[in-house]
């Protein structure tokens, strides 16, 4: 493995422990934010607010989307300062995560697994936000383990 493709999968596995951490109990997503200069600008997990309820199966069943947290992507861009170069998440960031990322300079965004119900006008809008920015969008599988 490359010395970048290492790094990826290190990352990517940085995420996916904190995903651990998510209080969704339909979806629990990670997110590691790097500097332009490689280094480690912040962490974050989906989650409810400080000492308000998690989710349950009745608020976040299959196909329901979740109202009750904010996502891992806007919570660690919320414990970092300054322009962040590399998004990895979990999962196909949502077009209000990638609005957010982007506005604060990102410009790679890696993911182990892709979004699939996402509406087509979102989609849509987000793909132009990524052209527009020249944004790298990479699907990435953790070397050994199958994604969902
Ligand atoms: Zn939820
Ligand atoms: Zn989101």
């Amino acid at each position: 493995m490359s010395r970048s493709a290492l790094k990826d999968d290190v990352f990517l596995r940085m995420a996916l422990e904190l995903s651990r951490l998510g209080t969704c109990c339909r979806l629990k997503v990670g997110c590691v934010l790097l500097r332009a200069d490689g280094g480690l600008a912040s962490g974050g997990y989906n989650g409810a607010l400080p000492g308000m309820a998690h989710c349950t199966p009745e608020t976040c069943g299959p196909g329901m989307r979740c109202l009750h947290t904010s996502h891992a992507e806007e919570n660690a861009l919320g414990f970092c300062d300054g322009a962040v170069h590399t998004a990895y998440v979990t999962d196909e960031p949502c077009l209000t995560c990638t609005r957010a990322l982007v506005r604060r300079g990102v410009r790679r965004v890696v993911f182990l697994r892709p979004y699939a119900s996402i509406a087509e006008q979102e989609r849509a809008e987000r793909e132009g936000i990524l052209a527009h920015f020249g944004v790298s969008w990479e699907h990435l599988d953790l070397h050994g383990q199958p994604t969902a």
